[in-house]
Order: C-alpha cells, then structure tokens, then sequence
C-alpha cells in the first residue's frame, strides 16, 4: 500500500477479472445456450437451490451468526453455513466479519468504513473491492472470538480451494447427474453466483440509500420492504444498524425476512439456540426517541407562529411523559434483575412487575402514535 494519501490505490485484478469474467459469461453464454439449446427445468431448480442456499448461509450464518453473534449455530449448521458462504464467493467468514464489524462501527466514514455509501452508489455497491483502499484493509483484530472458532479459521485458512471446488464442483456433480452439463454449470454456476453477488452488494448500496429512517436518521441505513424482498430479509437495515444483536432484521410478523424464520426454525429444531432480541420497550423507545428528535428539528426550524404554539405545547407535554416512562422502566428493570438475582421475590411480585412493564410499553406504542398524528401536523 503506498504511504501517499493523495495516490490513487491500486487495482484488485483478482476481483477485478472474476467479476468482468462471471459477468462476461452472465451476459453473452448463458442467453446464447438458451436460445440455441434450452435449459432444463432441473438447471432452473438447482439455480433457485443454489442460490438460496448461498444467500442464507451469508445473510442467516456469516451476518446474523458469525458477524454480530445475534445466536448461537450446532456445528453442522454452522458447516453448511460455511461452506455455501465459500460458494457465495464473497471472501471467508473471518475476513467477511472483520469488514462487516468495522462497516458498523465507523457507518459512514469515508476514511473507514469499507463500502461507505456516502461516497457513492457504484463505491458502496461494487467499486471498493475493486481497488485496494485503505477503508478495506482487513482489521482481524475486530475478529478474536472468531479466531477462537477452528471451523471458521479451517475455511480462512483454505478458503480459496474450498470455494473454487464447491463453486465448479457442485455445479459439475449436479449437471452429470441430472444429465445437463453445460445447463446446470450456466444456471447453478454463472448465473446463480452474479445474481446471489449483486442481491448481496445491494445492502451496501440500495439499504443506505432508498427507504424509511424509522429508527435513527443519524446514520444511511434505511429500511424497505423492497430491498428485504432481494436480500433474505436484510432490507430492514436501519432497524438493523440499530440493533445489530438482535436476530431479526424485519421485526414485525409481516415484514419479509426469510433469515429470521429460518433462524427460529433452526432453534425450534435444536440446531440453534440463544437467539438474542432486543426488548420491545427499548424498540419503542428508539421509535419515539426518533419522533421527537425530528419533531424538534422541525419546530426549530418554523418561525414562531401561534397556531404551532399549541403543537410545540403538546410535543413537550408527550416528551415529558416519555422521559418519566423511560424513566420508570429502568427503575422497574433493575428491581428485577436485583430480584431475580437474590431470588426472594414472590410469584405474584413477579407478575405485578412484569405486567407494569408490558403496561409501560404498551402506553410506548399508544404514543408513538400520538407523535405520528402531531408529527403529520408539523408538515
Ligand atoms: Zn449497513
Ligand atoms: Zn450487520
């Protein structure tokens, strides 16, 4: 790396050939092998098993496990997560993580975070692997725990054979099977590696750029349901860059996120447990934290007119029974944590708390409403 600043960093010719490569045959081969030959439906459905099975193990096992530790995997899932993350081609687990880590810790950076989106679409997306930028030297320090895992350093330290193999070898083994060589090593290969890299590089790029800010407008993730439908899930990022522990990333019910139910799944199956979420009072309060904030912008930013005097009145009125909600919960958390620790308190004690907080946090939801409505009003 040169020691300049200024000096334009050095071209990636590895990542460089292999995208111009796989793209190349994306765009001329596999069109042409279609109109001259046909594919078989078996091609088609290895192509929707491979690529499916590649973007679960990045978005369910190298992110969600091996990046944040939002649970815990039984080393056969954790293998098979490993080994589909290599077919991926998006570089081992360990040297995935350290990125990763990094891009959530230093968000929006241009100095140091690896694929910073505020540098740009075709940066975030694609252009920083292309060169060798400082922003994307990888930091293994950020990734102890990890070294502690010999799975994941046994496919660090062979990650570019394991991912060569299963990238020509599955596709290879399939096709003679199926009996469509060149069918299955187009779809399952070529086309099913380009689409699972782009819906991948999407998060980097579209998840910063396009969609609601619900949670924190303080840095570019976004959430869209859009994205979420690409991705396995991964397109609630702003609820995500706020609660990267949590093993969810569409926290509703309804919001698309494959990674999550395969992940619950999983632990419902007894090949994972621990799963971490973050508790639906602290949620609501981030959601409301975020009303407030832009409500207060907002004011500040309109001249002192009468008819907003009687909003500002009402948002300060909303802001001080949220300071007292927040307030009594932390009170009502540390009495139980105390509680529970000393293990003296009653049952009906138990539940007289617990049904304080869920009434705590219902009252959250109820205002966050509230603010909504006022919010509509402020323009
Ligand atoms: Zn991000
Ligand atoms: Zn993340």
């Amino acid at each position: 790396m040169s020691a300049d600043p200024t000096s334009k960093p050095s071209v990636n010719w590895a990542a460089v050939l292999m995208f111009v490569f796989t793209t190349a045959v994306v765009v001329i081969a596999v069109p042409w092998y279609g109109i001259a030959h046909g594919y078989h439906a078996a091609a088609w459905i290895w192509f929707t098993l491979f690529l499916g099975a590649n973007g679960m193990s990045i978005t369910c096992g190298y992110h969600r496990l091996m990046a944040h530790s939002s649970y815990e995997a039984h080393p056969l899932l954790k293998f098979a997560y490993l080994l589909f993350g290599a077919m991926a081609l998006q570089n081992s687990a360990l040297t995935w993580s350290a990125g990763h880590r990094v891009h959530h810790r230093f968000i929006d950076d241009p100095q140091r975070d690896p694929y910073c989106a505020s540098k740009g679409f075709w940066f975030s997306h694609i252009g920083w692997m292309l060169h060798e930028y400082p922003s994307g030297a990888v930091d293994l320090n950020t990734v102890k725990d990890l070294q502690r895992d010999p799975m994941i350093m046994l496919q660090h330290r062979y990650y570019v054979p394991i991912a060569v193999g299963v990238n020509f070898g599955l596709p290879i083994l399939v096709g003679l099977i199926v009996g469509d060589f060149w069918g299955v090593l187009l779809l399952g290969g070529f086309l099913r590696l380009v689409v699972s890299h782009h819906a991948t590089f999407f998060i980097n790029s579209l998840a910063h750029m396009w969609g609601a800010q619900p949670y924190t407008d303080e840095n570019s993730a976004r959430d869209n349901g859009a994205i979420a439908l690409l991705t396995y899930g991964e397109g609630y990022h702003n609820f995500h860059h706020m609660f990267a522990h949590d093993y969810r990333n569409g926290l509703r019910w309804w919001q698309w996120d494959p990674s999550k139910w395969f992940i619950s799944t999983m632990s419902i199956v007894g090949m994972a447990r621990n799963l971490k979420r973050v508790p639906w009072f602290r949620i609501q309060r981030a959601l409301l934290d975020n009303q407030f904030q832009r409500a207060e912008r907002r004011l500040a930013s309109l001249p002192g007119r009468a008819h907003m005097e009687h909003l500002r009145i009402r948002i300060a009125e909303e802001y001080d029974a949220f300071s007292k909600a927040v307030a009594e919960w932390a009170h009502l958390r540390d009495q139980w944590l105390e509680d529970t620790k000393r293990a003296m308190v009653e049952r009906w004690e138990q539940s007289n708390l617990q049904s304080r907080l869920r009434e705590l946090e219902y009252g959250l939801r109820l205002q966050y409403r509230r603010m909504r409505v006022l919010q509509a009003q402020l323009g």
